[in-house]
């Protein structure tokens, strides 16, 4: 996701098609925002309110579990998930090497010792590295459902049954993403571990109006833990003080608005996996550009990015730029070479291949179908031209 360096206001409009367009959500329902932010207000709901209670429970509805738990990031969700879990200094917890450094702080804040894995061509942890990493030490799994996919839950359960290990789930970017079971039942992300961790950042599926967060959980010791934690380590009826928590809990303003915003929500989930579809049919047969799998079944992925991988990514990100499109690069740096990491000597070969040619195209429900054929055009005009990638004989030869 593009993260939070301070601009002075969003940037004038060079773009003919945004990688995000917050502006335009807003105005589609301004009168209904506005008026919930006046109610907020006026009644002076501004922490713990019902708000907050309502949107806990649509969330539980939606991902169907038992508890849902607001907070204020999707950092702090799975900060406090690993905190609520047990999980301690000289615990291992077995993590995707291909996802956002905050998958990894959240190990790192309990002072366990967190162990990277590659991921497979789909983007998610491969089941199989995982079991390769398990040492007497590790505690727990911590799975990321990368762009909006639900990782191969079947094969890790068992692996987590097998060896007696935690599951968390980074669902920072899955919300609504489904997986089907080996038993044929559909099961949401965030409702397999002990606990799913969502990101309500403004850009995700379901974005507030600034940073956000929610845990689910199935246990209620576990999410007993969890409300404590997030508000200072103090149980709210008895006022009683069982642990040394923080300020993390989510704003009842940013609650109310987010409870409008998932009236939405199925709609826009739709309308993404509908132009996931485009996508997928403007880009299919471009040498060069390899597009998400969409022929398993067991998937309904929810879409929050259209992953790429492109050859001459950053000669294509440039073009793109100049033809007013906007996109994003993750990772230019894989997390396992990043300066906070070093040293080390680990080695992700997929997960370094797909950071060297990964590029998320704009994925957000206020696209039209003209701007999307538009990145498709000119995605397809790049190809036919660059230079190393040749035409012969009617056919395109990649000279890499
Ligand atoms: C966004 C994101 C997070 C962090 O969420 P914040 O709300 O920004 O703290 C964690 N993991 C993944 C995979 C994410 O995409």
């Amino acid at each position: 996701m593009a993260k939070k360096n301070i601009r002075k206001t969003n940037p004038v409009a060079k773009y003919k098609v945004r990688y995000v367009n917050p502006q335009k959500q807003y105005q589609d329902h301004k009168k209904e925002f506005l008026k919930t932010v006046d109610g907020v207000f006026s009644r002076g709901d501004l922490i713990m309110r019902k708000d907050l209670e309502d949107f806990e429970k649509k969330i539980a509805g939606m991902v169907g579990v038992k508890h849902a738990i607001g907070v204020n990031s999707g950092t702090d969700a799975l900060s406090l998930s690993m905190e609520a879990a047990g999980i301690k200094e000289g615990d291992e917890v077995i993590v995707s090497g291909y996802t956002v450094m905050m998958s990894v702080s959240a190990i790192v804040h309990q002072k366990a010792t967190p162990v990277l894995v590659d991921c497979q061509s789909d983007y998610n942890i491969d089941p199989g590295e995982i079991e390769k990493a398990i040492t007497p030490k590790t505690k727990a799994i911590e799975v990321v459902h990368m762009h909006g996919r639900v990782c191969d839950m079947d094969r890790i359960m068992e692996i987590a049954k097998n060896h007696k290990l935690i599951v968390i789930e980074d669902a920072a970017r899955a919300l609504g993403a489904k997986y089907k079971t080996e038993n044929g039942q559909w099961k949401m992300a965030g409702s397999f571990g002990l606990s799913g961790c969502f990101s309500m950042y403004p850009f995700k599926v379901l974005g507030a109006f600034g940073d956000a967060g929610a845990i689910t959980t199935n246990d209620d010791e576990t999410a007993r833990k969890l409300r404590m934690l997030r508000y200072n380590g103090e149980d709210r009826e008895t006022r009683v003080f069982y642990a040394h928590g923080r300020t993390a809990l989510m704003d009842n303003l940013q609650a109310a608005l987010l409870n409008v915003k998932i009236k939405y929500f199925p709609g826009w989930l739709a309308r993404r996996r509908q132009i996931a579809k485009v996508y997928h049919k403007g880009l299919a047969g471009i040498d060069g550009v390899s597009i998400p799998k969409f022929e398993d079944s067991r998937y309904k992925d929810c879409w929050q990015n259209y992953g790429i991988r492109a050859q001459r990514r950053d000669e294509l990100v440039d073009y793109l730029d100049k033809n007013g499109i906007e996109v994003l690069t993750e990772w230019k740096i894989p997390a396992h070479r990043q300066p906070v990491m070093m040293p080390n000597n680990i080695s992700l070969p997929v997960t370094e291949s797909i950071c060297a040619e990964s590029v998320l195209l704009p994925m957000y429900p206020e696209l039209n179908d003209s701007q999307i054929e538009y990145v498709c055009k000119t995605l397809r005009r790049f190809y036919d031209c660059v230079p190393g990638i040749t035409r012969v004989a009617g056919k395109k030869i990649s000279r890499r």
